[in-house]
């Protein structure tokens, strides 16, 4: 069992008070390095949760001025720096990412409030210039409401971070819902915000049965927004639930990243910057890379680059130092990776670097694996991997390599390698992604907007456009 400062209570958080599931019932936290199991939380349903809108929606008569808010998101920036090593450690234990890679994930999610702090008066109220029909007209960033917030695992802390930070500077109260493989985190971090000063209500956690969560979430009146990160198959179920109720959704959903590298790249450059876009969290994050596609007049040198590199890469349990990959989320992502792998050597593909998996010898740990010679149509290119698994696939010219990295249903990050700025400016433009690279496998950060095109989802976190992403605006014309 997991012991930490930080988790004294395993439970939920209504209405300023630490909750328990009404039932009884807990749902056990896994560690995917061990099996070991690290503490059990409630497992909550309908009841607590519309007890955790009701208590938000109270929290929304008790508005807070914007100096109070950015005081408060501050406060939170400076515990998650403060607690960082902690916080790391929780992650690392139940998400099995490394514990370095952990810490930078506590320190990316201070950021977002951070952020938000510092640009918070962008919320504040404009005075029109202009005096259309003869009045003074203001307009004001009302916040839209309660919101719902739903995350995955992969991030347990940044993926809130993303959400509740904007939350926070909008002055919406909050009901959150982490994933079931991942919820110390966000209890940890709830510990923390019990320090902050918050008025009860003004954040919730309920954990444990997700589809009854979720739809108390959709229909509940008082809930206005919904921001989920997930699968495109809960963002479609959401979208559905909620078009009854016309409620406002942001949705940031799967994605298939291309990383395209032009013959002129520098292949040394390229090929590190691929390896830590892509073995991040164990290639298990929506924005790391899905597929290769390299010139192909570059293709032998930059493959025994790559597959020079992912043969150096240490697996471990993610606690022990040196370690570059930790395990897999669970078995059956295990199994599922493995499937998409098997599935493009029987079609032709080869593996260069790697070795096979075996159920027996490797649990939840996948080895890294380089595929060349796929192709569009195979499986491991078409879904999203989330795994530590690069294909590789050969391109002709720009126009191949643009329609190729463009004909997915995805649109959320694309990364492009060459030496000429022309060419890497007029392939950006054409790039149907929220997200490119240039030169770099660099992701997102929380001064800049990030989010899907096309299946990917819709809705921005980070930046000015995430700052308003719970607010309504009012305009009021005064005669
Ligand atoms: P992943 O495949 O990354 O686990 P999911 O979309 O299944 O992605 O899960 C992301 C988040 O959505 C998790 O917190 C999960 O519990 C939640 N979730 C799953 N099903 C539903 C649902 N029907 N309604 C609301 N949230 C859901």
């Amino acid at each position: 069992m997991i012991e930490s400062p930080l988790l004294e209570h395993v439970q939920g958080f209504i209405n300023g008070d630490w909750a328990q599931a009404q039932s009884g019932q807990t749902l056990a936290v896994i560690n995917p390095a061990t099996g070991e199991t690290l503490s059990k939380v409630p497992l909550m349903g309908h009841d607590e949760t519309r007890l955790a809108v009701e208590s938000a929606q109270s929290a929304l008569a008790q508005p807070a001025p914007i100096e109070q808010r950015r005081q408060w998101l501050n406060q939170v920036a400076d515990l998650h720096i403060e607690h960082k090593k902690e916080l790391g450690r929780i992650i690392t234990l139940e998400n099995g990412k490394p514990w370095k890679e952990a810490q930078a994930e506590a320190e990316y999610a201070a950021g977002f409030y951070r952020y938000c702090a510092t640009h918070i008066e962008k919320l504040k109220t404009r005075h029109l210039q202009e005096q259309p029909k003869n009045h003074t007209w203001t307009v004001h960033h009302r916040p839209a409401g309660v919101v719902g917030l739903i995350t995955p695992w992969n991030f347990p802390l940044a993926m809130i971070a993303k959400k509740l930070s904007a939350a926070l500077a909008a002055d919406c109260p909050s009901v959150i819902k982490p994933a079931e493989k991942t919820p110390l985190s966000m209890v940890a971090l709830f510990s923390l915000l019990d320090q902050v000063g918050l008025a009860a209500g003004k954040v919730n956690l309920v954990m444990g049965h997700a589809d009854q969560i979720g739809r108390v979430l959709c229909e509940h009146p008082a809930v206005r927004t919904i921001s989920f990160t997930g699968s495109t198959r809960v963002g479609r179920l959401l979208i559905a639930a909620t078009a009854p109720h016309v409620k406002k959704l942001s949705l940031e959903l799967g994605g298939n990243a291309p990383f395209v590298v032009f013959d002129d790249a520098d292949l040394d450059r390229a090929a590190e910057h691929l390896i830590q876009n892509k073995f991040r969290g164990a290639g298990q994050t929506c924005v790391c890379t899905n597929r290769v596609y390299i010139q192909r007049s570059a293709a032998a040198a930059f493959i025994e680059k790559v597959a020079a590199r992912v043969s150096g890469l240490k697996v471990g349990n993610g606690m022990e130092d040196g370690v570059d990959i930790g395990p897999l989320i669970d078995r059956g992502a295990v199994q599922r990776v493995a499937t998409l792998v098997d599935d493009a050597l029987t079609q032709g593909a080869t593996r260069v670097a790697g070795k096979a998996w075996s159920a027996a010898d490797d649990g939840c740990f996948f080895p890294p694996t380089v595929l060349r010679g796929v192709t569009d149509e195979m499986p491991c290119t078409r879904e999203e991997i989330f795994g530590p698994v690069l294909p590789v696939i050969e391109f002709e010219d720009e126009q191949d390599a643009v329609r190729r990295s463009n004909g997915t249903e995805y649109g959320l990050a694309a990364y492009v390698f060459t030496a000429d700025p022309k060419r890497a400016e007029r392939v950006a433009g054409m790039l149907q992604f929220g997200h490119v690279g240039l030169n770099t496998g660099a992701g997102p950060t929380p001064e800049a907007p990030f989010g899907g095109m096309k299946q990917s989802g819709f809705g921005r976190e980070g930046g000015t456009e995430g700052l308003f992403e719970f607010t309504e605006p009012q305009a009021i014309a005064c005669a």
